[in-house]
Order: C-alpha cells, then structure tokens, then sequence
C-alpha cells in the first residue's frame, strides 16, 4: 500500500511532533485542530524545532522549507481527513473526546485508510468498536518530544488486522523511529511499566522514606536513568499520571495500581508540574534550573 497523505488529529504538544516527523521524512501532512490558534502556534513551534535542527547541522535549510512545504493545516475535520491513507489521532486525552473524533473520522476518511491513535492509555480495542472499521484501528504511541524520541509502541486492538500492523511498523521505520509492537492490555507496556515507578516514587516521599532530590538521585545515579521519576511525572503532567494510575486500576482491577494519596492531594490542589509552574519542583519560564517545591522542602 502506498503511503502518501497523512492526517493528523489535535495540534498539540503531540501532534505538532508528529506532523514534523511525517513532513520531514516526505509524507504530505494536513493538521487538524478545532481550536485554530493552536494550528499557527503548532506551525511556529515546528518551525523553531526545525531551526534547532539546522543550527545542530542535523538537516539543512532546504530540508527545513521541504518539509514546511509538506504541512497544510484546517481546522474542520471532515476537509483534513478526506485524502488520507493514514489519520493519526492526537487529540486531548479523553475517552468520549475520542470516540467522537474516530466516529467522525471513520465517516469522512476514505475506505481503506487505516485509523491511528496516540492515546497513552485509552483501549484501541474500545475505540476500534464505535467505528465500521475496527480492524483497521491500531495504536501508533509516539513518545515526547516526537522528533527525539526514537520509540513508536505499536499497539494491536483486539481486531486489528496483521497486514494493519506490518504497515505501521514499516512506516515507523520511514520516520526513522524503533517500533515495538505489543497488544491492546490496559497501559501497554510504556505506562503499564513507568507509572506504578512513578507512584512508588509518589509512597516513598509520602511515607518519609526520603526526600524529593533524594528519591530521584538514587534513580538517576544508581539506575542511569537520565531524569529521576518525580521530576518525569513533572514533565508528563500529575493530572495524565493519576489518570493513567487510574486506567491500570480500573482495567485489571488491581489495588496495587491505586494512586498515591499525595498525587491525588496535588492534582485536587493545581499542581500539576511543569504545565502549572509546581509539582515536586517549581518551574519558572526565565530559569532552566528547577528547585524543589517548598512544600517538600
Ligand atoms: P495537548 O493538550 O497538548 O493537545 C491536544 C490537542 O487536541 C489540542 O490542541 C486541542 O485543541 C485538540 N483537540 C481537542 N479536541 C479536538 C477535536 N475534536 N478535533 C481536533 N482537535 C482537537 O495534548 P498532547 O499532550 O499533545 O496529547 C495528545 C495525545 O497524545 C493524548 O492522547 C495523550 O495521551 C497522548 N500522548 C501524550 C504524551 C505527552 O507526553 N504529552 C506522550 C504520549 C502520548
């Protein structure tokens, strides 16, 4: 099957990644967002990710106008989705939000044109089933910041048909991206493996164990990981971990997935790191340094 004109859904920190990311490996991208400010502010931040790129001599400025050439944006998803052979969905994580967008998208994309979602813990099975199409419904997780992250999680709904899969996993190989392919079981593997670290992290501040530095130096020093898990659940956004916490609870009906009293305390009190300015650590936007919030001080 040849692949040539791609829709995304949702302009958002997601979307406007992926768009990038299919632009630049030649794919024709339209970019579609209800909202239309969020369309130029994706254009611009591509825009200056692509100039980071050219500073570190990683493409040239003929890459750059080549690959901007390869986005057009509209704000009306039945226009955005109708040439596509490939929609990939990355909309606001939200269950009812995104039955709506694949209902829609099944109704006005063309026959044949495989239905992508980049939901971190939504099931493709569950999405799958509000369309005509469920076999060709499938999970194409990118991870953040799309053009660095060199993983797709290439997640197989209950139907999703084996040709559906050897297709993404090619096409996410074009993107220059790794593929993994795993199946449709609540938080995949990504998530399913990252948050119950996180909410150790969470119980082990909660119950004095140690401090915030503390917890996330033993991680970093001791397990090479690059960012300590108190300072990734920042990043990520406590509001999207609690919610992930709560998709491993509900969907294996599992207590040792229950969320930490101190992570649903933060979400209820606003601080949902980085994206709200404080969670474990307080940001600010003229300092790249981060200190610990005082709350845990
Ligand atoms: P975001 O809030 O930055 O962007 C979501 C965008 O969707 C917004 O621009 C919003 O206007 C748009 N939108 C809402 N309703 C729409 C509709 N009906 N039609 C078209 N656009 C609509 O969210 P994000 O962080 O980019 O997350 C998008 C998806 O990617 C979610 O499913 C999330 O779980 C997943 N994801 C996020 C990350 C991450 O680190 N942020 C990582 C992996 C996967």
């Amino acid at each position: 099957m040849s692949m040539n004109n791609i829709s995304i859904i949702g302009a958002g920190t997601m979307g406007n990644g992926i768009a990038h990311v299919f632009a630049q490996a030649g794919f024709k991208v339209i970019l579609v967002d209800i909202n239309p400010l969020q369309l130029q502010s994706a254009l611009d931040t591509i825009n200056k990710n692509l100039d980071r790129q050219v500073t570190k001599g990683i493409i040239t400025e003929e890459q750059k106008k080549l690959t901007l050439a390869n986005i057009a944006v509209s704000s009306i998803i039945a226009e955005g989705v109708k040439n596509a052979q490939l929609i990939v969905e990355a909309a606001t994580e939200n269950i009812e939000l995104k039955l709506s967008i694949f209902e829609q998208i099944d109704t006005y994309a063309p026959t044949g044109c495989i239905l992508a979602t980049n939901t971190s813990s939504i099931s493709i099975t569950k999405i799958a089933a509000v369309t005509k199409r469920a076999d060709m419904v499938i999970g194409m997780h990118f991870m953040n910041p799309v053009p660095v992250m060199k993983l797709v999680e290439v997640i197989n709904g209950y139907s999703t048909k084996k040709e559906v899969t050897e297709i993404i996993i090619e096409l996410s190989k074009q993107l220059g991206k790794i593929p993994c392919a795993v199946n449709d079981y609540p938080g995949f593997i990504a998530n399913r493996i990252l948050m119950p670290m996180i909410n150790e992290a969470i119980y082990s501040l909660y119950e004095s164990v140690a401090g915030v530095e503390e917890i996330d130096t033993v991680m970093k020093l001791g397990m090479a990981h690059p960012m300590g898990p108190l300072q990734l659940a920042d990043f990520i956004g406590l509001d999207v971990c609690l919610s992930i916490l709560k998709v491993l609870q509900d969907g294996f009906g599992n207590p040792k997935y229950a969320p930490c009293p101190l992570l649903v305390n933060m979400v209820l009190a606003g601080k949902l790191g980085v994206k709200s300015g404080e969670g474990f650590y307080k940001y600010t936007a003229a300092s790249k340094e981060t200190t610990v919030s005082e709350r845990f001080r």
